[in-house]
């Protein structure tokens, strides 16, 4: 029986939303809730993998904002007004204007289309992130592999291995 590649499970390029470092936070946010998507790979004008932005940068980059604005009431010794619009002012173009380039995670852990399925199980384990992008030979993306596909490859192994028995 076959030996299984990374390949053979992952989502395919033209399946996925990807993401430029210009494209901006307010953008991928809308694509993140309307497609339900919780991690996008992110690619040059050549195609290259160059960073990987998940919802967990996303609502990362809310949090600093939202606390932000109630940090500015832990100092209640300095006068009041003044000080919170000049710390809301220092955080309002953090979020404002930002960009995936700002917040993604630059050179992502990647796997290759041939590495076997086991192996990249195996990273997703160890690292426990949720998703890991697949490059070509000349590191151009072509696709994502993520836990789901793992073990939907693990559930049609083991129906097939049953079959077979
Ligand atoms: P997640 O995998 O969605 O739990 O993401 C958790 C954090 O790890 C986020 O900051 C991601 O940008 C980062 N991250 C997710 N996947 C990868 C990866 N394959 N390589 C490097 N960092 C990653």
């Amino acid at each position: 029986n076959g030996t299984r590649v990374v390949a053979d499970f992952m989502t395919k390029k033209k399946d996925l939303h990807v993401l430029k470092t210009t494209t901006t936070v307010d953008e991928a946010l809308e694509t993140l809730v309307e497609k339900r998507i919780t991690g996008f790979p992110v690619i040059d004008e050549d195609g290259n993998l160059v960073g990987l932005v998940s919802d967990y940068d996303l609502l990362a980059l809310d949090s600093v904002s939202g606390g932000g604005l109630v940090d500015a009431d832990f100092f209640p010794d300095v006068d009041s007004s003044w000080n919170r619009f000049k710390e809301i002012r220092k955080l309002l173009p953090k979020t404002n204007g930002k960009v995936i380039g700002d917040l993604m995670t630059p050179a992502p852990l990647f796997v290759c289309e041939t590495t076997l399925l086991e192996d990249a199980a195996r990273l997703l384990l160890e690292t426990k992130y949720h998703r890991l992008p697949v490059i070509d030979s000349s590191r151009k993306l072509v696709g994502v592999i993520n836990r789901e596909d793992i073990v939907r490859a693990a559930l049609e192994i083991k129906s097939t291995s049953e079959k077979e028995t």
